[in-house]
């Protein structure tokens, strides 16, 4: 997929990103839960190029399981006998460690290299290689990597699940390409002549329930529009809200001739 975005952290650059480009290496993954889970974070997260390395007798039934709608991820997997030839045709490779120390001192955050995994992306492959479940990855497989990722968590308890993690880095990254559009608000926001005609039907309304008096009516009404005023007031908005003190006229008008036993009929 490519995406043409303009990114100020760029100098307004415009920049083809390309989510192809990038790889997700797993290295000696045991479970095949795991493998079925990482293949649906990339799908969730636009990416589809998986290669297991060391791939050994997996349960490919909790594999698909967990994969749900992103088995074809999991068919067209590569696989590998060794790191090097995974990540052979890739100019970048973002090894992920929860360990600190020996060979990690330069390690970052996924949100801190996102912006330079989307520039690399436009130059060649990117992997991100992800270690086994029981022993991350071994110093020669980390010294193959050009640069290390480090998820931050608690002190008391660094490793993450290996999808989980994969979810993190795919996640960042994603968020980074600035690929998505959250849902827009098709209510208008609420003029202010119309916000003023729905606080003075309130007021007219709550003085008649009884709820303040009107020597007080001042001082309600400033709670009132401090509650209102939280968020952006939309023009639907304003509609419900004078709804309801449409009903509770009409409900302080008819409710007792209807307790009384007579026939109602809302205008
Ligand atoms: N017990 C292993 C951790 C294995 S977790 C160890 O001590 O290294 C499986 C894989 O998930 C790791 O190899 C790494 O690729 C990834 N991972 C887990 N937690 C991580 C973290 N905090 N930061 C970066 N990668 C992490």
């Amino acid at each position: 997929m490519f995406i043409v975005i303009d990114r100020p952290s760029f100098n307004s650059e415009v920049i083809d990103m390309n989510l192809d480009n990038l790889r997700v290496v797993l290295v000696g993954p045991l479970y095949g839960g795991n493998v079925g889970s990482v293949c649906r974070a990339m799908a969730n997260m636009d990416l589809v190029d998986l290669a297991i390395v060391q791939e050994r007798s997996l349960n490919m039934d909790e594999a698909r399981k967990m994969a749900c709608h992103a088995t074809d991820i999991l068919e067209s997997r590569s696989t590998h006998d060794t790191l090097a030839d995974a990540v052979k045709d890739c100019g970048v490779i973002m090894g992920t460690s929860a360990r600190t120390g020996l060979y990690r001192q330069h390690a970052k955050t996924p949100r801190e290299w996102a912006p330079s995994v989307l520039e690399d992306s436009d130059r060649g492959r990117v992997a991100l290689v992800f270690g086994r479940e029981d022993k991350g990855l071994t110093n020669e497989e980390l010294c193959l990597c050009n640069r290390i990722i480090q998820i931050p968590t608690s002190d008391g308890y660094t490793s993450l699940n290996l999808s989980q993690a994969v979810m993190v880095c795919c996640y960042e990254i994603f968020v980074a390409a600035d690929v998505y559009e959250p849902p827009v608000e098709k209510s208008a926001l609420a003029p202010s002549e119309l916000r003023e005609r729905m606080f003075s039907m309130w007021r007219d309304v709550l003085l008649r329930i009884g709820f303040m008096e009107a020597n007080k009516s001042d001082h309600m009404m400033q709670g009132f529009r401090r509650v209102m005023g939280r968020g952006a007031v939309t023009e639907d908005d304003v509609r419900i809200m004078m709804g309801i003190v449409r009903q509770a006229e009409w409900a302080v008008d008819h409710l007792h001739e209807q307790e009384a036993g007579q026939e109602v009929v809302a205008d």
